[in-house]
């Protein structure tokens, strides 16, 4: 018997955008037993079949049909640089012939074995917000990356890191191209398929945000088992409205946060993690420093403090270490965990964006 979905299927199923109970409809919607959906999820998810042929548990019958009806919407790595701290982006085109980027960081150990890899991930081509010192923020946005885009960019960057490091990837961050939270519903799909995929422990996957209260307060409400990190980089409403847009909705600015991140904590207990990029004589005074302090406090968090990584066409440049020693002082004496973060990368235009602008 012909399926409704074989008789309509002028756009393909695609099956990189189900989960394992979306798999098992779409089995069943084509007169199948639930568990081919099942068997389906482990090739996409767990084993990154690429084909239907090569899902053998799959009779032929049926991989046939399927590679009529559906498709498997993979992205193609296009483009690879290297830096010399062995930090590596690639450039993905996706099959709308937009490009997106993932960058695979590396940190060793004394002995030079690589501790920790991690992949920083894109969620979207391009992005709404216009953060200021973003190339990402100049392209404005274009799409949403699906689930399994998202996958594959994870996907790609393990199998790399098993090739130059001698092991797979060890923790995932949303902070490439994009507003993760914009693009909630596969941001979130896509970590439980990392998880899947990756044997990799929610602890192990950060989604970052620029601060959209809303969704915070729905990650909260939706159990993320994932860790949280907000962009923040301004402690005070007109400095932050000033170089990043989104702060200059009262449903956005920093007392809408403040109401968001205290709802996550009550509801998860987890503590958030504050991204922080210091620009010259900008965001980098004692006094910035009290504020940050103040915004650390509304719940348990740390502070991460960035070296900004300059970006062409854009004012900002990076703050000195004189300038962030002092920082860092007044957050200790203020009770604060901080972190800096060295910019990786900086032969290879890593910060996010630049090399799928440049190709754009
Ligand atoms: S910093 Fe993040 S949120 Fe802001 S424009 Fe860039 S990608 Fe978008």
């Amino acid at each position: 018997m012909t399926s409704s979905l074989d008789a309509t299927a002028t756009t393909r199923a695609a099956l990189k955008t189900m989960d394992r109970a979306e798999l098992e409809a779409f089995a069943q919607s084509l007169g199948e037993p639930a568990f081919r959906g099942r068997q389906l999820y482990t090739w996409l998810v767990e084993k990154g079949a690429t084909t239907f042929e090569e899902m053998t548990t799959l009779p032929k019958a049926l991989r046939e049909r399927l590679s009529k009806i559906a498709t498997l919407g993979t992205i193609e790595e296009v483009r690879r640089q290297t830096a010399t701290d062995k930090t590596v982006k690639s450039l993905f085109r996706l099959p709308s012939g937009r490009h997106v980027e993932a960058v695979l960081i590396p940190d060793f150990d004394d002995d030079d074995r690589a501790k920790r890899l991690t992949v920083c991930v894109s969620s979207q081509v391009g992005c709404a917000m216009g953060c200021h010192f973003c190339a990402t923020g100049l392209m404005g946005f274009h799409e949403n990356l699906t689930a399994g885009q998202i996958l594959d960019q994870v996907r790609a960057m393990d199998t790399l890191a098993r090739e130059r490091f001698g092991r797979g990837i060890t923790n995932v961050v949303y902070m490439g191209m994009g507003e993760p939270l914009q693009n909630y519903a596969n941001v979130f799909k896509s970590t439980q398929f990392i998880r899947d995929g990756f044997d990799l422990s929610p602890k192990r996957i950060t989604v970052s945000t620029v601060g959209l209260a809303r969704r915070i307060r729905q990650l909260a409400d939706d159990d993320a088992p994932f860790g949280l990190a907000i962009s923040l980089h301004a402690p005070t409403d007109p400095q932050r409205s000033a170089i990043m847009p989104v702060n200059r909705s009262e449903k956005t600015d920093l007392a809408a946060l403040k109401d968001a991140v205290q709802h996550y904590h009550a509801t998860t207990g987890k503590r958030v993690t504050y991204e922080y990029c210091m620009f010259a004589d900008m965001n980098d005074s004692a006094a910035d420093a009290k504020n940050l302090a103040t915004v650390a406090r509304w719940a348990p968090s740390k502070v991460n403090l960035i070296m900004y990584n300059p970006v062409e066409g854009t004012r900002f440049t990076s703050t000195d270490e004189a300038r962030l020693n002092r920082f860092i002082r007044v957050l200790v004496d203020e009770g604060v965990r901080v972190t800096v973060r060295r910019s990786r990368g900086q032969d290879i235009d890593a910060a996010c964006g630049q090399l799928a602008v440049q190709e754009e």
